[in-house]
């Protein structure tokens, strides 16, 4: 902001677009700043304004469709959003190369997400908890009538399970409240029902009750994935090796299982936003599970198979829905289930699985031969060229150039762009 105060009373009530007029003033950018926030909105601007607070805009992210996917017999179109070259075409280029062994084969544990009750400041944790256990229908009832809708459907509370935390101020009995929360992502649905049972809990234990929310690390929500790619469609047993040597680095040191999973997020994260799901709870569950044996590792298993082939699994929390949040009012994302064809959220959580596989096969493949640069550096150059001006066909022309000498980087791109602009006359 070139001047003045970032305390702007009243901002919230204005309209996104007066809110983009304001804004660009007080930033000293001048109307077209404003155009400029107003046309890339496009008709989701009012949307935008229902989702979060104090728009101004939208920011757009390509949207591409990943192919050649077979998961559990059916062949799936994948719209992905994201605006990393590459990962769109790693996931069906590792898609193409295991149909021949039957593509994807997928599952999920079930629909059951865990809201956490915290009460602290007692003396007798393990009476507490007794106490809790005690009124297992008691909480099932408040629940259940917390959302009539999820129970009509087939939902709601499932379970209870109790922990005594030590803490650094004494011990706390956490109450896991285990909620079938069906098509939903159910972040709301549990956060509720921790809300209404929290009270009772202390009623009924004489103990204090503090936090009420769910847990992102939605380990009765698993997803799983796996795939076998035939030896001659990776392109040997050298290769095959190579992959299992760089999967065995990820497992062995937490600094290569870090950029592993990031891979397999590039694939997973893509579709999450595609279809207008929360990305970064599925972020939080997917590290916390990466580390739920104190030692942070890969999300996917690699092996080889009884013939020699090469065997990827993926297992990882996947709390995603086809209801409730921006789902259901983005009509992109609405657009994009319907080219998933997925009718339940278990449904997209399993080709959401198969695209993190995929994903994590692209790049250890790439690693384990070329290196990632290669194929990253064609796409990437297009980018650069276009950060250097490049209009038009020069964008292809400079780009191809700007790998031809190796050096991809914006200097070299100014450079050579003013050169082929000379050459041109
Ligand atoms: P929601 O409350 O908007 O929708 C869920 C509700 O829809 C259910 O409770 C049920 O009453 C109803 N429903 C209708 N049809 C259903 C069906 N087929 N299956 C299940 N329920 C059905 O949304 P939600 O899924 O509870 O919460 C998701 C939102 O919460 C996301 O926007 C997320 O970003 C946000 N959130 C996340 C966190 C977190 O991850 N830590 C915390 C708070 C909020």
């Amino acid at each position: 902001m070139s001047e003045g105060t970032s305390r702007l009373s009243g901002f919230h009530k204005l309209t996104p677009a007066e809110r983009a007029e304001r804004l660009a003033r007080l930033a000293g950018l001048g109307p077209e700043a404003a155009a400029h926030y107003a046309a890339a909105a496009g008709d989701q601007l009012a949307l935008a304004d229902r989702l979060v607070e104090n728009a101004v805009s939208t920011l757009n992210v390509p949207l591409g469709i990943a192919t050649n996917l077979l998961i559990d017999g059916r062949e799936i179109l994948v719209p992905m959003a994201t605006e990393e070259s590459s990962v769109i075409a790693a996931v069906g280029n590792a898609a193409k190369r295991c149909r021949a062994s039957g593509g994807f084969t997928t599952a999920t544990s079930g629909n059951e997400m865990i809201a956490q009750i915290q009460q602290l400041g007692m003396p007798d944790p393990a009476q507490v908890r007794l106490k809790v256990l005690e009124r297992r229908s008691d909480i099932k009832a408040v629940c259940d009538a917390a959302d009539p809708v999820l129970l009509e459907l087939g939902g709601g509370f499932r379970d209870l399970e109790i922990r005594v935390l030590e803490t650094a101020e004494g011990p706390m009995v956490i109450t896991h409240l285990i909620v079938d929360t069906r098509d939903a992502m159910g972040a709301n649905a549990v956060n509720t029902m921790a809300e209404a049972v929290a009270p009772r809990l202390a009623e009924w234990t004489g103990a204090r009750t503090h936090l009420r929310i769910l847990s992102n690390l939605a380990d009765r929500r698993l997803v799983r994935a796996r795939a076998v790619w035939p030896l001659d469609e990776i392109g040997g047993a050298g290769v095959r090796d190579g992959i299992l040597s760089a999967y065995r680095f990820a497992e062995a040191d937490p600094y290569r299982a870090a950029t592993h999973n990031k891979g397999i997020m590039n694939g997973v994260t893509a579709v999450v936003l595609a279809t207008g799901n929360d990305t970064r709870a599925v972020e939080a569950g997917a590290h916390a599970y990466a580390a739920r044996d104190g030692r942070y590792r890969s999300l996917s298993r690699w092996e080889t198979d009884a013939d020699g082939n090469l065997a990827g699994a993926l297992e990882m929390p996947l709390a995603v829905g086809l209801v409730g949040g921006a789902t259901r009012l983005h009509p992109t994302a609405q657009q994009n289930l319907q080219v998933l064809g997925v009718e339940t959220a278990a449904g997209l959580a399993r080709i959401i699985g198969a695209v993190g596989l995929a994903q994590n096969f692209a790049a250890l493949r790439a690693l384990a031969t070329t290196g990632i640069q290669k194929g990253h550096m064609a796409l990437h150059a297009q980018n650069v060229a276009l950060l250097a001006g490049a209009l038009g066909e020069e964008v292809d022309a400079l780009a191809a150039a700007l790998v031809q000498a190796g050096e991809v980087r914006q200097d070299v791109a100014e450079r050579l762009l003013r050169e082929l602009r000379a050459r041109k006359g």
